[in-house]
């Protein structure tokens, strides 16, 4: 199975300067007062995989992405997310032991993509990652919400929704 060994964020959300969240073997559970980071850690990984709108990360737009400084500090020009992947079982089909997979998104709202430090599509690494199963709009990542958007539905749209999982 595919594991991520690490985020790396800089100048993400609330997450000024550089961040490293490491990620250990099994369940991780990251804990904290509210407001302290913990959906913006979720936020950082869907960031990297590719989720397209900027409304999933609870932004408004994707400038909204970019560290703004909080309360004293200046606002960042850019922001930047790597996750890095174990690749030991090579499931993915590239060389090396880990995949590091990064985005950046300036205040015009472009972004880049690279994977191993070498730029790349969005189209590439979105290929690269459905090799692991991953789909950046898919059903394997859960949101805050989601849950209860899942509870709402009519029994029709549910069991639709169950089919395609
Ligand atoms: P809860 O327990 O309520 O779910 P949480 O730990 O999940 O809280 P988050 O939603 O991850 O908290 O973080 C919210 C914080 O992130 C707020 O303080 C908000 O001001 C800050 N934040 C969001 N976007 C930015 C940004 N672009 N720059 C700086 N800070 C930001
Ligand atoms: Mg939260």
């Amino acid at each position: 199975m595919v594991r991520v060994q690490k985020i790396i964020a800089k100048n993400f959300k609330s997450f000024a300067k550089t961040v490293e969240i490491p990620m250990d073997k099994g369940f991780n559970c990251i804990i904290g007062p509210n407001g302290s980071g913990k959906s913006n850690v979720a936020d950082s990984m869907c960031f990297v995989l590719g989720k397209s709108s900027a409304k999933s990360m609870r932004a408004d737009k994707s400038a909204n992405l970019i560290y703004n400084g909080g309360k004293n500090g200046s606002p960042s020009k850019q922001a930047e997310v790597s996750v890095v992947f174990d690749n030991h079982d090579n499931r993915f089909p590239i060389k090396g032991s880990t995949l590091k997979i990064t985005r950046t998104v300036k205040a015009t709202g472009a972004s880049n993509y690279f994977i191993n430090d070498e730029k790349r599509t969005r189209q590439q690494v979105v290929d690269l990652l459905r090799h692991a199963g991953v789909d950046p709009d898919g059903h394997n990542v859960i949101l805050q919400g989601d849950i209860v958007r899942f509870m709402e539905l009519k029994s029709e749209e549910r069991r639709e929704l169950i089919e395609e999982i």
